[in-house]
């Protein structure tokens, strides 16, 4: 016996993962219930920005991420058209979820946790010990996520992102020469399967020219996933209620900003859960202290995060967002600073 107190996760996503894995380093017993299995396709655009090395290596993650792909420029399209191109101010990794929650969930298990998949908990009951990173939550929205891997794609930069009407859609590598082609849609009476379904919102959006462009690849349909009810609303999280990554606060996708706060949330959660554990702080104490630290590392960036977001999605603010970007206008390293 260890003498340490156990800690106990709901849901083995990013957030889950990794703080059970930063956990089991320093001999904490964890035991992690995730609803469904490894490896799996999940909803995500797969580029990881404002992930610092500290981060990485507090929590362990240097060899499931030491493959990953540096990308260092975005190609923005507005409308179809090219607006700019903007360098990142600090590589953003490209790695698909299938791997990397895998590699994760192998190296929490390699590590002594005790991971429990198909095993969805139903009793969200907030108790001491128990930390909930079971990802987003679930209400009504008008936002659809749609990913699917185009095999053998070629991309104008790293990442592409195009903005269309009332949809953004990142094109990103990932390992293997894929491409995730990753977007928010808003619903629409629309039906068919896998592909199809994204290649049509493209069509729907006013996005022809890169429906067509993507028709000519090659998918891996077993990549393909959608994700409906996408809500932006920060949670509250109370000292007696530990949640972490989405299920904390959402932020926009277009900030490729989610993993790497899914990641935060784990390392700012990972001290006073540490000193729970050694017995060295009560529970409320220890909840305290990390929604308190949740919201002060996050709160600039949700901010931010939404008070950009329209500009993305709605057709006249677009078009304002492209003269401004044609012309140089744009602070996107201010913007960068912000959102991360
Ligand atoms: C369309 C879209 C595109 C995105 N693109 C990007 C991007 O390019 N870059 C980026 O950084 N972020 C992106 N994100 C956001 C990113 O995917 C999330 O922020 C990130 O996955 C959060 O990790 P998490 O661990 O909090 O939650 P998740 O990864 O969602 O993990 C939560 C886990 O909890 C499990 N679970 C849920 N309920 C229970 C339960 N009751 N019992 C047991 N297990 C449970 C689920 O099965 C799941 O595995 C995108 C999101 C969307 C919707």
């Amino acid at each position: 016996m260890s003498g340490l107190k156990a800690i106990e996760i709901v849901g083995g996503g990013l957030a889950g993962l990794s703080l059970g894995l930063a956990l089991r380093r320093e001999g904490v017993p964890v035991t992690l219930f995730e609803a469904g299995s490894y490896p799996r396709h999940r909803v995500c655009g797969e580029f990881i920005t404002g992930l610092s090395p500290a981060t990485v290596e507090r929590l362990g993650l240097a060899p499931v991420l030491a493959d990953a792909r540096h990308h260092r420029e975005v190609a923005w399209f507005i409308d179809g058209q090219p607006a700019r191109v903007q360098q990142l101010p600090a590589p953003a990794l490209g790695l698909s979820r299938f791997a990397l929650d895998a590699r994760l969930a192998a190296a929490f298990d390699a590590a002594g946790g005790e991971l429990r998949t198909d095993t969805r908990v139903t009793d969200d009951t907030p108790r001491a010990g128990r930390v909930f990173a079971n990802g987003r939550r679930r209400g009504r929205s008008p936002w659809l996520g749609l990913k699917i891997h185009a095999l053998d794609l070629s991309l104008e930069r790293d990442l592409e992102l195009h903005l269309g009407d009332e949809v953004y859609v990142g094109l990103a590598r990932v390992e293997d020469n894929r491409v995730n082609v990753c977007g928010l849609f808003r619903r629409r009476q629309l039906a068919a399967p896998g592909a199809e379904l994204l290649l049509r919102y493209l069509d729907a959006a006013g996005l022809p020219a890169l429906a067509a462009r993507l028709r000519a690849a090659r998918f891996d349909p077993a990549s393909f996933s959608a994700v409906a009810a996408v809500c932006f609303d920060p949670s509250v999280p109370t000292a007696a209620r530990v949640q972490l990554g989405d299920a904390c606060a959402m932020i926009p996708p277009f900030t490729g900003n989610g993993m790497a706060m899914a990641f935060q949330s784990a390392e700012t959660a990972l001290g006073p859960l540490l000193a729970y554990s050694r017995g060295r702080s009560d529970w409320r104490a220890a909840g305290a202290l990390i929604a308190a630290r949740l919201r002060r590392r996050f709160r600039v960036r949700l901010a931010s995060a939404r008070l950009l977001h329209p500009y993305l999605l709605q057709r006249p603010r677009q078009r304002l967002l492209a003269v401004l970007a044609r012309a140089r206008l744009l602070p996107f390293r201010s913007f960068y600073s912000l959102l991360h």
